[in-house]
């Protein structure tokens, strides 16, 4: 399966496009906006159609690209967790307020991810696995084959996502980060901002980790 990534948004959240070269089915995930660069990478990455818009939380600056993505690509089903569904309706839980309230339209969710599902693309499969902590119904994407994780804002290069916001809870995001290193080290870490990163990598210098531990002591 092939991967690339797009920063969009106001924040800046990593939107991947993955294509099953094979048979040209592709996925989006987290689309946080939907601009002429998003398009010409679905483009260029050989899609031919887009089988789903995954979402890995329901944060705004991961899913505001939906709707209008989904007028260029009407069949994709949107899919997310069902602790974060209602993020797709209401601006006090995707965090954009209250003022944004008039303007926003509401998201449809076609699948509910649950742990351990599995999503098919073409002959490439991704799981689904639980990370609750940075919000209620965080999940991360994992391709066992191709060897990468999308980790939305549950782990991210050298640290780890905030847990002050709605639904965020320190020891979940503890545990999930423990999930994830079950991972061996030659997994891509594909994370909701700025840069890539190994779980190798991030076993040895992530900050959050190290810090965590040492409070265990
Ligand atoms: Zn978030």
């Amino acid at each position: 399966m092939e991967v690339n990534c797009i920063a969009l948004g106001e924040y800046q959240a990593n939107c991947y496009v993955l294509c099953d070269r094979t048979t040209g089915e592709g996925v989006v995930v987290d689309p946080g906006d939907c601009n002429n660069q998003l398009l010409s990478l679905i483009n260029l990455s050989g899609i031919k159609t887009v089988k789903y818009i995954l979402l890995t939380h329901g944060h705004f600056d991961h899913i505001i690209g939906v709707n209008l993505l989904k007028e260029h690509f009407p069949n994709a089903l949107t899919a997310i967790s069902e602790p974060d569904k209602i993020c797709l309706k209401s601006v006090e839980h995707n965090l954009l307020g209250e003022k944004y309230a008039d303007v926003f339209e509401e998201i449809k969710a076609d699948i509910i991810l649950k742990d351990k599902d599995l999503i098919k693309i073409g002959q490439s499969t991704l799981k689904v696995l639980e990370t609750p902590g940075h919000s209620r119904g965080s999940v991360c994407f994992i391709s066992e084959k191709d060897k990468f994780v999308i980790t939305g804002d549950t782990l991210f290069y050298l640290t780890a996502g905030r847990t002050d916001l709605d639904g965020g809870d320190d020891e979940q995001l503890s545990n999930s980060i423990d999930k994830l290193m079950l991972l061996d080290d030659l997994f891509a870490v594909y994370p909701g901002h700025n840069k890539g990163t190994t779980i190798g990598s991030e076993r040895k210098r992530n900050r959050y980790l190290r810090h965590r531990d040492f409070y265990k002591l």
